[in-house]
């Protein structure tokens, strides 16, 4: 059954002992959090610590060895990967640290993009009024006719947060935005994400290696070696067998 609190709105994303393993290897090792609505959540822990698996797993692109996790009250693990991408595309947001934009197609055209995936169909006029829309709101009213080699790195990451945007997602995914920005350019797209959240509450999962990214977050979920050290809940109680977990031993101590 939902977690408790589902029915209040209260908790966006709920992950319960989710566990993946390649091989050998266990990227993520029972990891239990939630991630509450409204505010910028900072998913922190160096490179190799199982940040992008995790990812992967709540955004449906990759599936869990293991374990469970809710979005706005629906299993997602048990959901057909058609089910699981069409929620992708209505309730999630998304940007990376390479801003995988299309090359020489306008920020317009990049940022209506997802309008196409979702089965709401729009007009050309209201998807490109959107499209507006989203750009004014990144601050880039004034670039939209240009084409990603036109503009500078935290321009096309800001083409990107808008694209992200577009389908009004509850939860806005960001891997390691900052990572192919200079530090100015990084401090103003983290201040944006701030503003993007104190001005339509959108929920903000910000996730770095980087502690002083993860100073723009209100709370921070530390992870290592697969496994939260700070800012999760406790495990849940799981079956013995499920405790038995090989290869652990082979990813050194923290
Ligand atoms: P982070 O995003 O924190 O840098 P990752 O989630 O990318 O960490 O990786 C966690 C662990 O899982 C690492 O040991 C990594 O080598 C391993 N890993 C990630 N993806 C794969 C894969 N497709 N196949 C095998 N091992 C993987």
């Amino acid at each position: 059954e939902p977690p408790a609190g589902k029915d209040q709105g209260e908790i966006v994303i709920e992950v319960r002992n989710l566990t993946k393993r390649y091989g050998d290897v266990l990227a993520v090792d029972s990891m239990t959090f939630t991630v509450q609505p409204g505010i910028v959540t900072g998913f922190l822990g160096p490179n190799g610590a199982g940040k992008s698996t995790t990812m992967r797993m709540i955004l449906g692109l990759d599936r869990p060895t293991s374990g469970e996790y809710w979005l706005d009250g629906q299993e997602m693990s048990k959901l057909s990967a058609d089910r699981r991408a069409l929620v992708r595309n209505q309730k999630l947001g998304f940007v990376f640290q390479s801003f995988n934009l299309l090359p020489r197609t306008s920020a317009l055209e990049n940022v209506a993009m997802p309008l196409s995936y979702t089965a709401e169909h729009l007009s050309e006029r209201e998807a490109r009024s959107r499209a507006e829309v989203m750009l004014r709101l990144v601050g880039l009213g004034d670039r939209m006719d240009h084409e990603p080699s036109q503009l500078s790195g935290g321009q096309q990451q800001r083409v990107a947060i808008a694209r992200a945007l577009i389908n009004r997602p509850s939860v806005l995914f960001a891997d390691e935005p900052t990572g192919n920005l200079d530090s100015r350019t990084s401090e103003e797209v983290l201040t944006m994400f701030r503003e993007l959240n104190e001005g339509s509450g959108i929920t903000i999962i910000l996730v770095t290696h980087d502690p002083n990214v993860a100073l723009h977050a209100e709370r921070v979920i530390r992870i290592h070696d697969g496994v939260i050290v700070d800012g999760g809940l406790p495990p849940i109680a799981q079956p013995p067998e499920m405790r038995d977990r090989p290869g652990t031993e082979a990813k050194g101590a923290s």
